[in-house]
């Protein structure tokens, strides 16, 4: 019996030096080695000449190489060509960086390889960008995995290369087959998709696709198989997705067995609350604030998402709910990523509680001694009801006397599964988390699939959308003057800078330099300095007084990325915007335009500048829609990078892709719901609980 748990050193080829190289790679059992899928494949059969390439084609071609030349492009970066001929014409393999130390070395000029990519033309010249090189061996006499020329491509080391690979899949699959004869029974085979769903969406059984993974079926196009769109493909991607998904409706399910008292009056304590408000709520403000009330009213605590572009008024909404839990003897939490915006909260708070009868307090990290004591015992004692806060909220010893209601800022910058932290306090308070990061709706359901969603699209009235321009180093002069008759109406500026002071290497403003020079040319009026390295006090006591208007200019980096608001700003300069990723150009714009008055966005490109820095600046200065730019941002970089793959909580799939197959995502999670729903026992849904039981977080699923 070969359980997939048997660790790789029994594998008949693997021994002590190999079972080392593949703990490298993440591979300590048999079942590791044998989910380790192809990262492609190549068409051994198929042979073009370069001169038949188009630009675009993903190809395979059999070449001999020339030679190897490698370019310096900056201080620390270098160009390796890899430069190979099919006797007539040329193709540059290119690599920015090298596979692995040493990769370069094994090519001897005439030596045969068998290179796999796609195709671009550059200066005249065909290349391949990183492609699949693999030796093709004169008079080789190893067994193909496949008749046809259909060979898998595993991601490869220096001493593991890609025979080895195929050899040691091959041995494991001939093992696996003869434990399948010896038992039905074989974990090797339990599918995680019912049949029942596999026979609907006509998916293969889930040993049949891993098979066909590494063994690829010769009658399948090479193009389908690396674009992953084969059936065994498509069955194991849904697999993923459907696990995912299943885990997320038990996650949820769980949720409504948890218990709570509903709140009371709630209608009555908003109005009460609203009546003090200048202004009147937006309509979508007004009917998630409706949705907060009614989840209020359910036996159950409430997990809500709060989605709405930046500037949309999520504050309002996250206090006006706040008080009706506090009207019911409840504390209230208000989380934020920065102790700036901690501090804003607060005094908020202070603003829209006052004559409320309402005891707040704000705890950060910065706060020690005998003053973080004080707040402490206040937390536990309940002389505080409404607390706002940083990360220091969730540490340890922090008790509450009477927790009811947890409110989350900017969650994208937390992880997804901070709010799990106090159910291990044994706390279940309703929560709502607040997100400005506009993200397709297939990554909103993957990252919060678990919660009930109100969107808030339409901004307060009176904005006028923010006019972006894009400035060039010659213009700033330009730029400065657009400031200042800003600044003569009375309104204040930011000036953001990349670097807090200079750097020798980087050619970069920094904000420590620029704030001496601003304050020259600015010298009619108040410029402020912020950044990070500044003690916690200078912060607050800089972001204070530009909120009073005592400081007109202030420069700063990108601590004033999320959430700050001062409505009589109406400038954001964004200097070396080249810097920036879209998404942080979003953030930053979003901080002026608050208020009645017409807001602007310069973005100054430095020097030096590539074209898709350039492209994001277009992007910026074409629309303030934060959904139109998350798609440009979501093209250009993917998922994993845009939400901080590993704070995001954004699962690692090895074959699906959330934005490539987001209808398979759609399917697969109407399928797992209904699962769950009809069949919470089956063998299948056990199954996952068992297999996955690390996922399901701190939740028992019993
Ligand atoms: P965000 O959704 O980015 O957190 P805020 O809650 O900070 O937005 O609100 C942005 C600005 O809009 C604040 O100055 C706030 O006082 C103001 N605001 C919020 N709701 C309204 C409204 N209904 N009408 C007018 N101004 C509003
Ligand atoms: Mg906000």
């Amino acid at each position: 019996m070969w359980p997939p748990s048997t660790e790789l050193q029994f594998l008949k080829g693997v021994g002590p030096k190999y079972a080392a190289v593949l703990r490298k790679k993440g591979l300590f059992t048999f079942k590791d080695l044998w989910t380790f899928y192809p990262r492609t494949y190549i068409d051994q059969s198929y042979n073009k000449k370069i001169s038949d390439l188009q630009e675009g084609e993903n190809v395979s071609l059999q070449l001999e190489v020339v030679g190897v030349k490698s370019q310096r492009i900056s201080r620390v970066k270098s160009i390796t060509t890899l430069v190979l001929s099919d006797g007539i014409e040329v193709l540059d393999a290119k690599f920015f960086k090298s596979p692995y130390r040493g990769y370069f070395k094994q090519f001897e000029a005439g030596a045969k390889v068998q290179v796999s990519g796609k195709v671009k033309v550059y200066r005249n010249n065909f290349e391949m960008v990183h492609p699949d090189v693999a030796f093709i061996k004169k008079d080789s006499k190893e067994p193909q995995q496949s008749s046809a020329g259909l060979v898998p491509v595993y991601s490869e080391s220096e001493s593991l290369n890609q025979k080895k690979i195929q050899k040691l899949i091959h041995t494991l699959f001939t093992l696996i087959k003869k434990d399948l004869l010896s038992s039905t029974e074989s974990p090797w085979l339990k599918n995680y998709v019912p049949q029942e769903i596999r026979k609907h969406y006509k998916l293969l059984d889930h040993f049949k696709s891993q098979s066909l993974l590494h063994f690829p079926n010769p009658e399948i196009s090479v193009k389908d198989y690396i674009d992953r769109r084969t059936r065994a493909h498509l069955s194991l991607i849904f697999e993923e997705l459907f696990v995912l998904e299943v885990l997320t409706a038990l996650r949820k399910n769980f949720f409504t067995q948890e218990k709570s008292k509903p709140l009371k009056d709630g209608n009555q304590h908003l109005k009460t609350f609203l009546a003090k408000i200048p202004f009147k709520l937006t309509s979508d403000q007004e009917s998630s604030l409706q949705d907060i009330a009614k989840d209020f009213q359910k036996p159950h605590p409430m997990h809500r998402l709060l989605q709405g572009d930046v500037g949309s008024g999520k504050t309002l909404v996250a206090l006006a709910s706040a008080y009706v839990a506090i009207q019911n003897g409840y504390q209230v939490v208000m989380m934020a990523p920065t102790e700036i915006l901690a501090q804003q909260h607060f005094e908020n708070a202070l603003k829209y509680f006052e004559g409320l009868n309402i005891k707040s307090t704000c705890l950060t990290g910065k706060i020690k001694g005998k003053e973080r004591e004080k707040i402490e015992d206040g937390l536990k004692r309940g002389s505080f009801n409404f607390i706002t806060g940083t990360h220091a909220l969730f540490e340890e010893r922090v008790e509450f006397e009477r927790l009811g209601y947890v409110i989350i800022d900017e969650q994208h910058r937390f992880g997804v599964h901070q709010r799990q932290k106090l159910k291990q306090k044994g706390l279940t308070p309703h929560f709502l988390v607040m997100t400005a990061t506009p993200i397709p709706r297939t990554l909103t359901m993957t990252l919060y699939g678990d919660l009930e969603v109100s969107l808030i699209q339409s901004m307060p009235p009176g904005r006028s959308p923010i006019k972006t321009k894009i400035f060039q180093q010659k213009q700033r002069e330009e730029l400065l003057k657009n400031c200042l008759s800003e600044l003569e109406k009375g309104r204040q500026v930011y000036f953001v800078f990349p670097l807090v002071s200079e750097s020798e290497s980087l050619d970069l403003k920094s904000a420590e330099f620029e704030f001496k020079e601003l304050s020259k040319y600015f010298s009619h009026y108040k410029v402020g300095l912020l950044h990070g390295k500044m003690r916690p006090q200078e912060k607050d006591a800089v972001m204070t007084d530009f909120r009073k208007n005592k400081i007109q200019v202030l420069v700063s980096t990108t601590v004033i990325e999320v959430g700050v608001d001062v409505p009589n700003a109406t400038v954001m300069v964004i200097e070396n915007c080249e810097r920036f990723g879209l998404s942080q150009l979003h953030q930053l714009r979003g901080r002026v335009g608050r208020g009645k008055n017409q807001g602007f966005c310069f973005l100054l490109l430095g020097n030096k500048f590539s074209k898709e820095s350039l492209f994001r600046a277009k992007v910026m200065e074409k629309t303030t829609n934060g959904f139109e730019i998350a798609e440009e941002d979501l093209k250009l970089r993917g998922p994993g990078e845009i939400l901080g793959a590993k704070q995001s909580g954004l699962p690692t799939f090895q074959l699906a892709d959330l934005i490539k197959h987001q209808k398979v995502l759609i399917e697969a999670r109407r399928a797992a719901f209904d699962w769950v729903k009809k069949k919470p026992h089956s063998p299948e849904i056990n199954l996952i609980k068992k297999d996955f039981r690390n996922k399901l977080e701190l939740i028992n699923i019993s």
